[in-house]
């Protein structure tokens, strides 16, 4: 195995636009290569109107004019080649990794949520193996309060006399790759208990001390107050009670905060709706997405994503990045259809079509520090989506998949 594949990369390694095959094309066959030609190519940054990717050994050899020989050639006329697609906001369910893909979502960051699979989760992601599952990365259990959000038995809660840096400790023990931190006090009709703002500083210290970010809920402004002020590098939600002023943003932009707006759940089912009644969606949705789906939270205002769309502008304009995310399994958001939604909704707010394909993409992971994907170039991961039309101009296209790859491994679309 070593030999053909070092022999490939020198080939490949030349850097010049033109990659010629050739001679080793029984090995690179042998090691599941590939051309997609002629496509238009999003590479996670920008758009290149006309090239082909070359894919070997589960990741990206080339981009650009590729003259491959001998290996199998999908044709991308008509159509675009985007990175895998990363969720920067679930909660797993039972089937959502083999969900998530079935929609071209490769990657999945799960925001609060078991940590007992988490060492298999790194394993899986570290290697090239064939699979039917999106990669995580968890927070593991958040940090919550006793009685505090979110509701119900069955994970440790921060208890008033409590050290939060040994309850950090214990999280990145259980292999949470980032903290997540919940400041939520309820409505004035149902108020919860939830972190002093004196905790939430030392959960982020603790979090920082030990080499990971920390994430925070919150979704009023005054809770997004506490948690910028606390050190959160990442915000998973963005408030929805009011509209940002120019110097919320401002300060968000100094203190290099980034947002995960999850408007999916903003929107009181009208992506969901959408999604249900869509013939290119519906085929593939498993009976777990058809309940999410289906699902509403009975909370949901109008002046919820008006007021989120609004901020999301804000922010944008101001240059905080953006990033997608859906918060399934929540009531209206479904693994995988729901990122195609969210990001037509970041387009609603703003961002161009590239600039919200970018928030799903390259965006997160650099902030997310996911090294090996998020954008088409080589040597990184060949997590592929194929889509037909041009989603860089009009982003329902996005809805349209023609070819998912993970690992280099084309994704079986039906459900199980
Ligand atoms: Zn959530």
């Amino acid at each position: 195995m070593e030999l053909p594949r070092r022999k490939a990369m020198g080939l490949f390694a030349a850097g010049a636009a033109t990659v010629a095959l050739g001679g080793s094309a029984t090995a690179a066959t042998g090691s599941g290569a590939f051309v997609i030609r002629d496509a238009r190519v999003f590479d996670g940054e920008r758009v290149l109107p006309h090239a082909s990717v070359l894919v070997a050994d589960g990741r990206i050899r080339a981009v650009g004019e590729v003259l491959a020989a001998g290996v199998p050639v999908h044709d991308g006329r008509g159509r675009t080649l985007l990175p895998g697609l990363i969720d920067c906001h679930v909660h797993l369910n039972e089937t959502a990794r083999a969900d998530a893909l079935r929609f071209g979502v490769t990657t999945e960051l799960d925001m609060f949520g078991d940590p007992s699979g988490l060492a298999e989760a790194r394993r899986q992601r570290r290697g090239h193996a064939r699979t039917g599952q999106a990669d995580l990365w968890s927070a593991g259990f958040g940090v919550t309060v006793p009685d505090g959000h979110p509701r119900g038995p069955g994970f440790p809660r921060l208890t008033p006399g409590a050290d939060p840096d040994a309850f950090v400790g214990e999280r990145v023990a259980e292999g949470s790759d980032f903290i997540k931190l919940v400041i939520e006090d309820g409505s004035p009709e149902h108020p919860f208990p939830t972190l002093t703002p004196a905790q939430a500083r030392a959960v982020v210290q603790a979090a920082h001390r030990r080499g990971r970010l920390a994430v925070a809920h919150a979704e009023q402004l005054h809770n997004t107050r506490i948690a910028v002020d606390a050190g959160a590098d990442a915000l998973v939600h963005v408030w929805t009670d009011t509209e940002a002023t120019p110097e919320f943003a401002a300060a968000l932009r100094a203190a290099g905060t980034v947002v995960v707006p999850t408007l999916s759940v903003y929107d009181c089912g009208a992506s969901a709706d959408s999604l249900l009644a869509d013939p290119r969606i519906t085929p593939y949705l498993s009976a777990p997405q058809r309940e999410s789906l289906t699902k509403r939270s009975t909370r949901c205002r109008p002046s919820f994503l008006r007021n989120a769309l609004a901020n999301v502008r804000r922010l944008h304009a101001e240059g905080v990045p953006v990033l997608a995310g859906t918060d399934a399994t929540m009531p209206g958001a479904a693994h995988g259809p729901s990122m195609l939604t969210e990001i037509a909704h970041l387009v609603t707010a703003g961002l161009t079509p590239a600039q919200a394909l970018a928030a799903a993409t390259s965006v997160p992971a650099k902030h997310f520090a996911l090294s090996d994907r998020g954008r088409l170039a080589r040597g990184l991961r060949a997590d592929l989506l194929l889509v037909e039309g041009d989603p860089t101009t009009d982003i329902t296209a996005l809805r349209e998949i023609h070819t998912i790859w993970k690992n280099g491994y084309p994704v079986e679309r039906m459900p199980v």
